[in-house]
């Protein structure tokens, strides 16, 4: 491609997403198509010359698109919202285009230190503790790909910690004890099995009638292990879990964690965007005994997939846990302390240039646009839990403060399974189904850029005809 097509092309191709955005709410939510038709709508073997990019833009519509969940429908009310805005877009393509690896301060000093802005940036407009502030003595926050990276670099700093540091040598990791409760993420899990954590050294903590952990089954279950000899090492406090947004309660685990010198991560990928209207700064009760937090703009804030902010109090286990220097990565600034290299702050050696998405949104759409959409979708969402109320036929099975409902049908598990079934096959409208304590529920995760009132109603209404009448 020579410049002057990537410069007609890219005009087009700037055309086509704007179209794609602008009508999206014109297709079905989810996929039309079946296991295998993508794959088979295409050439078997690569094309051994090179074609036209009319053609490659004519398969683009019709074989990929029609093989899409449509993430940013209006009408999608799946899993949770994975948003992005035309500032964000913007910053990825300059991403792309800039094409620099900012693995160490030395290798794009702009990459690293507009990210360590950033953080510091997002860090003030959530109201977090100034423990996590990069000017702070002990801390600091860092971009990771995703909530499931952050957890796992959490878990791999309480586990450097809890032993000393001797895990990178010859360490004993066979008695540490992790903490959670059945309604954590998955990564989690994932997490301390790639740390080395069996399940028989994964304590599932019991949780309430909300959802949310039990600090006297915590405390039970810590001092259950300590008898025996085992070394709690890590408990996860989920803000904002992913079947219903229960908030773990966090001071109370804190003082737990603090008596036992565990780790005590904060999950608040979905829900710690909320912050940014200061009537939700709830969400981050307890955050100031936390080590380290993680939320995600790639989900409520309009920052393109993918972009999670992680920020730790104790950044020496973080460097302690993740920090290898082969030759031909030492450089003087480092070597004298003058820079931060985040390729000791990740899982992988290179990384992107991922800030300039938070710098592109924040500094061209700004936080009113933000604020503005957390209230919409909470509020639509409060107003949806009323209608609910009013209908007899279901019910409304856990709390829902901020822009998630979960509900059931009365008449059971088969009744529900066969309505989110017929719901999302109707193609007007995508919802996810979870079940709480082995009962099926319908999740409305309310949380789309372009989501409005109408669409919400639309939503319900197409439930209530759905459902068998009462
Ligand atoms: C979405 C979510 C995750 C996983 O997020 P990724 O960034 O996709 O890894 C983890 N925890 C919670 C609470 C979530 O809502």
């Amino acid at each position: 491609m020579t410049p002057e097509e990537f410069k007609q092309h890219g005009h087009q191709l700037v055309d086509w997403i704007a179209e794609y955005l602008e009508t999206v709410d014109t297709r079905p939510v989810g996929p039309t198509v079946a296991p295998g038709d993508v794959r088979r709508a295409l050439p078997e073997h690569p094309p051994l010359d090179p074609e036209p990019w009319s053609d490659v833009v004519a398969d683009l519509d019709r074989v990929i698109v029609p093989g899409l969940t449509h993430w940013q429908h209006p009408s999608f009310f799946g899993y949770f919202p994975c948003n992005s805005s035309y500032p964000s877009i913007l910053a990825e393509l300059l991403t792309a285009g800039l094409g620099v690896n900012g693995m160490s301060w030395v290798t794009s000093p702009a990459c690293t230190e507009l990210e360590i802005l950033m953080l510091d940036w997002m860090r003030e407009l959530l109201a977090l503790p100034d423990r996590f502030a990069s000017t702070s003595p002990t801390g600091g926050g860092v971009i990771q790909g995703t909530a499931s990276e952050a957890t796992l670099v959490a878990i791999l700093s309480a586990r450097w910690r809890a032993t000393g540091g001797a895990v990178n040598t010859d360490g004993d990791t066979t008695r540490l004890v992790a903490y959670l409760t059945s309604q954590a993420h998955s990564s989690v899990e994932k997490g301390l099995r790639i740390a080395g954590i069996g399940t028989d050294r994964i304590r599932i903590v019991d949780h309430d009638e909300s959802f949310a952990m039990r600090p006297d089954a915590l405390a039970a279950a810590v001092a259950d292990d300590r008898a025996a000899g085992l070394v709690p090492f890590f408990v996860c406090a989920t803000h904002g879990t992913t079947s219903t947004m229960a908030f773990d309660p966090t001071p109370e685990i804190a003082a737990i964690a603090h008596d036992t010198r565990m780790w005590l991560h904060v999950d608040a990928a979905m829900s710690g965007i909320a912050a940014l209207a200061p009537e939700h700064r709830w969400v981050n009760d307890g955050l100031e005994l936390a080590d380290s937090y993680c939320t995600n703009p790639h989900k409520w804030m309009g920052v393109n997939f993918d972009c999670d902010l992680y920020w730790t109090a104790d950044r020496a286990a973080l460097l302690g846990a993740l920090s290898i220097l082969p030759a031909y990565l030492r450089s003087a600034a480092a070597e004298q302390g003058a820079v931060v290299d985040h390729r000791d702050w990740q899982i992988p050696l290179g990384r992107r240039f991922r800030s300039l998405k938070l710098w592109f949104t924040i500094r061209l759409d700004g936080l009113g646009v933000f604020q503005e959409q957390v209230r919409r979708h909470v509020g639509l969402t409060q107003e949806l839990a009323g209608w609910v109320r009013a209908d007899d036929r279901f019910e409304i099975v856990a709390p829902h403060p901020l822009n998630l409902l979960c509900v059931r049908l009365r008449a059971g598990d088969a009744a529900t399974d066969a309505l989110i079934e017929a719901a999302n096959g109707s193609g007007t409208a995508l919802f996810t189904r979870t079940e709480l304590d082995g009962r099926s529920a319908l999740r409305i995760s309310v949380g789309g850029r372009t989501t409005e009132r109408r669409h919400v109603a639309a939503a319900w209404d197409l439930l209530r005809r759905l459902s068998p009448s009462g």
